[in-house]
């Protein structure tokens, strides 16, 4: 059996079906978004669909509608959770966040059911230079 295969174990969508409990910022028909149980900041929050897709690899042309709900819906919760990207009046540039699809064993996907990071908050932070 390939990771992501068994879909009976699949904790994401256990989450996605309320069968265990997350921190939920959003939800839609399509996608829902959760804080991670293990923030490698002071904001940290997974966007996932309801869709149990194991990987980015295993996306196709079928899914660039999904995959570009989730990347818009990244700047309006970072926003929302206090770490959007901002320019002053003067254009200078503040806050922001990485968006991160780990995939595979060498990208160290630990979940194999699709999901973006949404990762910021004040610096110093794991990963952040
Ligand atoms: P990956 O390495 O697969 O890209 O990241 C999976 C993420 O899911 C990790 O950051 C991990 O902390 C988070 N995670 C794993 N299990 C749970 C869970 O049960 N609830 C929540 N909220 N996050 C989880």
């Amino acid at each position: 059996m390939r990771p992501g295969d068994n879909l009976e174990n699949c904790i994401f969508c256990k989450i996605a079906a309320k069968q265990i409990p997350s921190k939920a910022i959003y939800e839609d028909d399509d996608l829902i978004a959760f804080h991670d149980i293990n923030p490698a900041a002071p904001i940290h929050f997974l966007i996932v669909p309801k869709q149990h897709i194991p990987t980015l690899a295993d996306c196709t042309e079928a899914h660039a509608a999904l995959l570009g709900k989730m990347a818009l819906l990244a700047p309006r919760l970072a926003q929302e959770q206090g770490c959007g990207y901002q320019l002053d009046e003067q254009g200078q540039a503040s806050g922001g966040y990485k968006t991160i699809f780990n995939v595979g064993p060498d990208g160290g996907q630990e979940v194999y059911h699709l999901h973006m990071h949404v990762i910021g908050g004040p610096k110093p932070w794991r990963g952040q230079r």
